[in-house]
């Protein structure tokens, strides 16, 4: 199918882009176009404007703040920044491990090529990884408008299936991913028909320990309800006779689709999670080590 029609602008500069934003209420962002593309073809949305973000200055940037003991510390990811870009980079890699390991199962590398992380947190899609990852790492988005600039905590970013808080006028200029402190470790699987497919299933883990124990447990999940949702399994990870898939089967109910049964979203739950905690404590020990 093709698009309905709209008008298309390309602003250069974000006063212009957020100016034009501002003045339609029916008017879209495009980033990569990775997502909206489709949608539009589709005629699953049909906005009267496309206003190209693609010209504007100084948001294609990947920055490492700090050494990872700070508050402060972790990964900016502007809006231009390419899911490949953000992959490539050793440095946010090496504040923020998570990143790579979840980004490296976004799609196929002509998608991450052109699709963007922050577009993708945006979107808001629970089958897709970098929204999980940044409810599970307690991250943030900026997002500016003509009336200034907020930021919405990674907690506040979803409101429902595809539906970000963001205002209709609002472009989300850089996303914030906080580095992993010291004590503390990661893991992400995820069980898709193909790789590059969107998961079945995707767990993450997040895990902070002391002296070798588990102090806090943290599971993130992809493809299991219509939002990215975190559980947390503390009390489970801490217990050897613990059962956290269990624990996190209590908050979550499995969406049954074309894809899979919820039936066998709760398996892949039951197998993922010990694995991916596991995996997580192991990290953490490493680093420490
Ligand atoms: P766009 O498509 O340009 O925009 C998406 C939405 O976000 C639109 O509503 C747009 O208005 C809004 N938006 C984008 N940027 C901003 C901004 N800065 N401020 C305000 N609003 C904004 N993703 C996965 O996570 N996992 C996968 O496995 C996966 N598989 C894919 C497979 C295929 C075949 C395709 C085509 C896509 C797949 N994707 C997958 C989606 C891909 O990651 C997209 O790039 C991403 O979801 C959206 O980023 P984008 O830059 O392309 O956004």
């Amino acid at each position: 199918m093709k698009p309905a029609p709209f008008a298309y602008l390309r602003p250069a500069t974000l006063e212009d882009a957020l100016a034009a934003l501002a003045g339609q209420q029916g008017a879209k962002v495009l980033a990569g176009g990775q997502s909206l593309v489709p949608l539009l073809s589709m005629r699953l949305a049909a906005p009267s404007t496309l206003v190209d973000i693609n010209a504007l200055p100084d948001l294609g940037h990947v920055t490492v703040t700090g050494d990872g003991d700070g508050a402060g510390d972790g990964v900016r990811i502007g809006a231009l920044a390419r899911h490949a870009e953000v992959l490539a980079s050793a440095e946010a890699a090496a504040s923020q491990p998570l990143l790579a390991m979840a980004l490296s199962h976004v799609a196929h590398p002509t998608i991450r090529n052109r699709g963007t992380t922050v577009g993708s947190l945006v979107h808001a899609d629970a089958a897709a990884e970098m929204p999980m990852v940044l409810r599970l790492l307690e991250g943030s988005v900026d997002v500016a408008s003509v009336r200034g600039r907020r930021t919405i905590p990674a907690a506040e970013l979803f409101a429902g299936p595809l539906e970000s808080t963001l205002a209709h006028d609002e472009i989300a200029v850089e996303a914030f991913f906080p580095a992993l402190a010291p004590g503390a470790g990661v893991a992400f699987q995820e069980i898709a028909r193909r790789h590059g497919d969107y998961a079945l299933v995707g767990v993450a883990a997040h895990v902070e320990t002391e002296g070798g124990e588990v102090t806090r447990a943290r599971v993130g999940f992809v493809s299991v309800s219509d939002v990215p949702v975190v559980v947390d399994v503390t009390g489970a990870a801490q217990d050897p006779e613990g059962d956290p898939a269990g624990a996190a089967l209590a908050e979550l109910e499995p969406a049954d689709d074309i894809h899979a049964t919820s039936a066998y979203r709760a398996h892949l739950v039951k197998v993922l999670t010990p694995r991916v905690l596991a995996d997580a404590v192991h990290h953490a020990r490493q680093r420490s080590a």
